[in-house]
């Protein structure tokens, strides 16, 4: 449908910034896919060009209706000098199944995957390889129908951009504060809240804005409709070791179904520890915290991998989760998962593949 990937090299390689102070999404490397959509005709004009602008109209849907969805997925360089892509396929899963909640039309998955791999080849010289570093990719859609009607658009662009960026934590492990947040909701069952798409993050601004206010880095957000069920934390799905057993919030429809969540939960369980997929209240979290059951809380996502909890406030009271410490589990699945994503130890789950070796990376 889209036919042959067409591939215009740059002329001008951008200077590269210095790895070490890479942060999050802050540079873009040389090239960008790019393909459009136009009914009756489809996928088309699939390309790898130059990094840069696009030229948009203002009554393109997407700046009115939100009409767009999102990815997020990483390329990884280890010690062998490799690069890594970790469970691919998933992303792109997840990307049609975001524009079908959408309205948008859906992407052929494995030409796009292709699409990505060429990318990154062209690319790679971009791929950091120091510890905790990688290469962001971000696959996007866009309504671009010039048109204030509020109906699905005829026209559409899918792009995959590249950024590399630096260790999220830049001193090791960190457990962060979290707040229970009692009063925005990030989505009800029903609604966006299971598709990655830009309205949801808009929508989750103020609550993150005043968690961040009052001393904390992330919202614990509860479910919209009894608000007493722990969904998520930030854009984070969230896990807590309760004794000896892990417990993480069941699919309800809101909750986004993270990549590293199911991973987390396959590792975990092949680690030998028991998890279990259920609702979880904060009344329970409470009680446990005070009955010292409750032992460790991380969050899970592709940007931190995993993110240690140490403290939640909820209702003016503050709970300390294993004294404010990186729990021991949390930092195993830390460990296991980064070293597995890098390539630094053997892959038993079959989740990586190679895309470029190391002889080819050195471009
Ligand atoms: C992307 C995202 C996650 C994590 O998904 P991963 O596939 O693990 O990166 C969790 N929650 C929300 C709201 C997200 O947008």
């Amino acid at each position: 449908m889209q036919g042959e990937l067409k591939i215009q090299e740059t002329t001008q390689r951008k200077p590269k910034p210095d790895t070490a102070n890479l942060s999050f999404g802050v540079y873009m490397t040389d090239h960008m896919f790019t393909m459009d959509y136009k009914k009756g005709e489809g996928w088309h004009d699939a390309k790898i060009v130059p990094y840069g602008p696009i030229p948009m109209d203002p009554a393109a849907k997407v700046f009115h209706y939100g009409q767009t969805i999102f990815e997020g997925m990483k390329a990884y360089m280890g010690e062998d000098g490799d690069i890594r892509l970790f469970r691919p396929e998933k992303n792109f899963e997840r990307f049609n199944r975001s524009c079908r909640r959408m309205s948008i039309p859906e992407i052929d998955e494995s030409f796009v995957l292709q699409a990505l791999k060429e990318l990154i080849k062209l690319d790679r010289s971009w791929v950091p390889s120091a510890p905790g570093t990688s290469l962001y990719i971000r696959p996007f859609a866009i309504a671009t129908e010039n048109h204030l009607g509020a109906n699905p658009s005829l026209s559409y662009k899918m792009m995959i951009i590249l950024s590399p960026v630096g260790a999220y934590y830049a001193e090791g492990l960190n457990p962060v504060r979290i707040h229970v947040e009692t009063r925005d909701v990030r989505a009800v069952a029903g609604g966006v809240g299971e598709a990655k798409t830009a309205g949801n993050y808009a929508a989750s601004m103020q609550a993150q804005e005043n968690a961040y206010g009052a001393g904390y880095s992330q919202v614990l957000w509860l479910d919209g409709v009894h608000r007493k069920y722990v969904e998520e934390v930030g854009s984070m799905n969230v896990f807590f070791r309760i004794g000896d057993r892990i417990v993480t919030p069941s699919l309800s429809g809101s909750i986004l179904n993270g990549i590293t969540r199911d991973s987390s939960i396959q590792m975990l369980r092949d680690f030998g520890f028991e998890v279990e997929e259920r609702p979880v209240t904060i009344d329970e979290l409470s009680a446990f915290a005070e009955d010292g059951t409750l032992l460790e809380a991380f969050g899970t996502g592709t940007a931190a991998v995993v993110s240690p909890i140490g403290e939640i406030g909820w209702n003016g009271k503050t709970f300390k989760i294993g004294g404010g410490e990186t729990g021991e589990w949390t930092r195993r699945l830390y460990d296991e998962l980064t070293a597995l994503q890098r390539g630094d130890i053997e892959d038993r789950f079959g989740w990586t593949e190679v895309i470029c070796s190391a002889e080819t990376t050195q471009g």
